[in-house]
């Protein structure tokens, strides 16, 4: 079955490729030749990945998933939130996403944070939610260069490196996105529709 990932993000769509079972053959938006960047305009996780597998499976015709993911840190209200991507402008600059969270956080002990995401399958004229969530906290410097985002900066519950010190494997393990993402393979398993 071909299954549309809404994103044009080449690190997340090979993050989730590697945990989909042999059936499924995922395709990002580049794949459908879909150039389009599908404003995020939701005030909610759960709006935004349904704005984008909705824009998708209407335009595309085809079965489709879209993921929307938050960071939401305790010292500051749950911000930046489901305005993670933008924090530090519409340039949608990891660094300087982290270079104003660490701002923020400068003078703070208290630097708890989770990562959040939502995704929202649009699959047989059905639609359905997953989520998955990962406790952790804010670092004082950014470490590693692996992942993206606010890898370099997120240190998860547990371990004593950050999210850009550890594997893809570990991430997927630990991680809000491929916690949620398990919970869309094992749909995808057990309904019938996506077996074909
Ligand atoms: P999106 O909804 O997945 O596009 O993510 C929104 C924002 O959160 C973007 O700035 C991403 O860089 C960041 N983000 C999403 N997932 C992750 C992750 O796994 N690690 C670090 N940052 C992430």
């Amino acid at each position: 079955m071909k299954l549309v990932f809404a994103t044009h993000n080449k690190n997340k769509f090979s993050e989730v490729k590697r945990l989909m079972p042999e059936h499924i053959t995922l395709l990002s938006l580049d794949d459908i030749s879909c150039l389009d960047d599908i404003p995020e305009t939701g005030d909610t996780l759960e709006e935004n990945a349904k704005i984008k597998a909705d824009y998708v499976t209407k335009k595309y015709n085809l079965p489709c998933f879209a993921d929307d993911t938050g960071l939401l840190v305790d010292a500051l209200n749950g911000q930046p939130g489901v305005y993670s991507a933008r924090y530090a402008g519409p340039q949608k600059k990891a660094d300087d996403n982290m270079n104003k969270l660490l701002f923020e956080l400068k003078e703070k002990q208290e630097r708890n944070a989770h990562f959040k995401t939502v995704i929202v399958l649009n699959l047989n004229g059905e639609q359905v939610i997953f989520k998955g969530k990962v406790e952790g906290e804010i670092t004082l410097e950014k470490q590693g260069v692996q992942g993206f985002g606010y890898d370099p900066i997120f240190k998860p519950k547990g371990y004593s490196t950050t999210f850009a010190q550890l594997s893809v494997d570990l991430k997927n393990k630990i991680g809000h996105r491929g916690k949620a993402i398990n919970q869309l393979i094992t749909y995808l398993q057990t309904d019938p529709h996506a077996k074909q």
